[in-house]
């Protein structure tokens, strides 16, 4: 899944958290589910965000690998468990954005490896896209009419101010 998709899906799924929950689609919380979303590719070096790491995700990515531990259950948890820390928007935003871009990467014909570092073997699920292809494009722009839905059905907007 290339960055946008990330970031639109995640926002979707944190838009349809915040319409289900107590919680509120404020500005913090999109912004961490922003950077949230984009986290688990630091391990990438050629991604949005690995290009901006200034080298870690070249040191990232020799130890473990592209789409390895950061895209596991444990490296999330790990955030959730950090949020538990530093419990505040912001955090809740980034462990959100985190979870749906490993769920993103699982709908992908390459799959995640979600138990690592136990079992490094890619999971999928069995309906999936591939990364770049027309299937993508649709799954971005659906996820951005529900993101426009989801703001003015439920005026989360007034939210974000
Ligand atoms: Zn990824």
């Amino acid at each position: 899944m290339r960055y946008h998709t990330h970031i639109a899906t995640s926002i979707a799924a944190g838009a349809s958290v915040a319409v289900g929950t107590d919680v509120s689609f404020t500005f913090p919380y999109v912004a961490g589910i922003v950077i949230g979303s984009l986290l688990p590719d630091i391990d990438e070096p050629n991604s949005y965000i690995g290009r901006r790491t200034f080298g870690l995700s070249k040191v990232i990515k020799s130890i473990f690998g592209h789409r390895g531990i950061t895209h596991s259950l444990l490296a999330c948890g790990l955030i959730f468990y950090l949020y538990q820390l530093y419990s505040n928007e912001f955090m809740l935003g980034i462990a959100c954005g985190y979870a749906f871009h490993i769920a993103g990467d699982f709908f992908s014909k390459r799959g995640v490896p979600l138990f690592s570092p136990i079992i490094k073997r890619k999971i999928k699920s069995p309906l999936t896209y591939e990364t770049g292809s027309p299937s993508e494009t649709i799954i971005f722009y659906l996820a951005m009419v529900s993101c426009v839905y989801m703001l003015y059905k439920y005026q989360l907007y007034l939210q974000l101010i």
